[in-house]
């Protein structure tokens, strides 16, 4: 037998993790390799969202604001700060992550108005990008934005980071992990080089949450922002959470003041009064549904510990890298990703010339029996293989691989149109 699948059956067979791919709905005629960008659903989650539907609204109506519905966005807050390393009052669960960012990058550049710069680097995520190009253009027009410049968009010297902050630094803000590269941030380092110098910092977790162990009391973080619908596997556009560090709450004001940030919403008081504590950060009635969607992949989190979670993960990108060089880079692939694990998180992106249509036929095999696969397509060229050891298996690694191999020997890919799908 091929030695990388009787390894690949080995590692599943003495793998902690394996039972726990079962807690998700799954298909036997494909391999998801897309839980970076959209987590499975956790089968709990049908029973707890139809009980929300069929029996909290469809039947008990309005009353289950205080029965069930006013305190969800806490008990999710609770759960999310045990992965991320916080208390449960500092982390606000709603809205979207560009919203939370939003409402941070205005409070937390209205604090130090004197200081004008901001840092972030070309290895955020857009949205970042033009949230503060349009608080720039808008809001704060002294205020300049320098995007620092990594090693061919992989990874980020620390030296470009050190030599960028000065006193004149409001804020910087950057993802925890690279949603192209998977490049991952010495978080405390940053934090230190910033308070330094008196800056501020906001992380935004997007794609660490859940992939990563993030500790964000210990490493002394100001303010974070993170989305649940990738690895923390809350669903299709499930609301985002927002973290500020308790000492800081007291000196932001969310820019939108609303009823939900009121100290007594159900007083009907035509005067805004903020009230303290996290929940300023909030804005709007919840989104009940969406909520309570996120808090079985949450349990099923805790249950297995994200420093088990952590640890497969590196044992799987070891795996894929040992793959990728076996079988890919004689196929003129390149790894796009750092090769030290303690600075990537937890999916390996990879490229080559024909890339898109590599990754259509992977998606869309023409022949029905062949197993799809699905990873991702990220412009130029990147291929994102996304690694979820709650429902990843090696031999899932080791499929993936070889089907590419396949693709692209028969030159299979030449089926395919070059042309983009709306959301690839
Ligand atoms: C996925 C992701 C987002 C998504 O933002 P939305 O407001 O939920 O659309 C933002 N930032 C990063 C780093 C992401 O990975």
């Amino acid at each position: 037998m091929n030695r990388f699948l009787e390894k690949a059956e080995t590692l599943d067979k003495t793998d902690s993790l394996k039972s726990f791919k079962d807690k998700f709905v799954a298909d036997p005629s494909l391999i998801y390799l897309d839980g970076n960008s959209l987590g499975k659903l956790p089968i709990k989650t049908i029973e707890t969202t139809t009980n929300i539907i069929e029996n909290q609204w469809g039947k008990n109506l309005i009353r289950s604001w205080n029965e069930h519905w006013i305190d969800l966005s806490k008990d999710i807050a609770t759960k999310i700060a045990k992965i991320v390393g916080a208390q449960p009052d500092e982390i606000f669960v709603g809205d979207t992550t560009s919203l939370n960012l939003y409402k941070l990058l205005v409070a937390s550049l209205a604090l130090q108005k004197e200081k004008t710069e901001i840092i972030t680097d070309d290895l955020n995520f857009p949205t970042d990008l033009y949230i503060i190009q349009g608080l720039i253009k808008q809001q704060f027009k002294n205020h300049s934005l320098k995007i620092l410049e990594s090693t061919d968009e992989i990874f980020m010297d620390p030296a470009t980071v050190r030599e960028a902050i000065n006193k004149n630094t409001s804020l910087i803000t950057l993802s925890l992990v690279s949603y192209k590269s998977s490049f991952l941030y010495d978080m405390k380092s940053i934090n230190n080089l910033a308070h330094n110098k008196n800056s501020l910092v906001i992380w935004d977790l997007s794609h660490a949450a859940g992939a990563t162990t993030i500790k964000l009391n210990e490493t002394n973080t100001d303010m974070a922002v993170g989305c649940t619908y990738k690895y923390l596997n809350g669903g299709p556009g499930a609301p985002a959470f927002l973290y500020v560090r308790k000492h800081l709450q007291d000196k932001l004001t969310n820019p939108i003041w609303s009823w939900f940030a009121h100290q007594k919403p159900f007083d009907f008081n035509p005067n805004f009064i903020e009230t303290s504590g996290i929940q300023k950060f909030a804005i709007s009635t919840p989104s009940i549904l969406s909520l309570g969607a996120i808090e079985p992949g949450l349990d099923i989190i805790l249950d297995a510990g994200m420093s088990t979670i952590e640890v497969k993960s590196k044992k799987q990108s070891a795996f894929l890298i040992e793959l990728i060089k076996e079988y890919l880079i004689p196929l003129k692939f390149e790894i796009a990703s750092p090769l030290d694990e303690s600075q990537r998180g937890s999916h390996i992106s990879i490229t080559h010339d024909e890339s898109y249509r590599i990754n259509r036929a992977m998606i869309d095999p023409r022949d029905k029996s062949t197993k799809i696969v699905i990873p991702d397509f990220r412009p130029p060229n990147l291929i994102r293989i996304g690694i979820t050891p709650l429902y990843t298996s090696y031999l899932d690694l080791y499929e993936a691989i070889i089907r590419i191999t396949e693709i692209v020997t028969t030159k299979e890919f030449e089926n395919y149109s070059t042309e983009k799908l709306t959301v690839t």
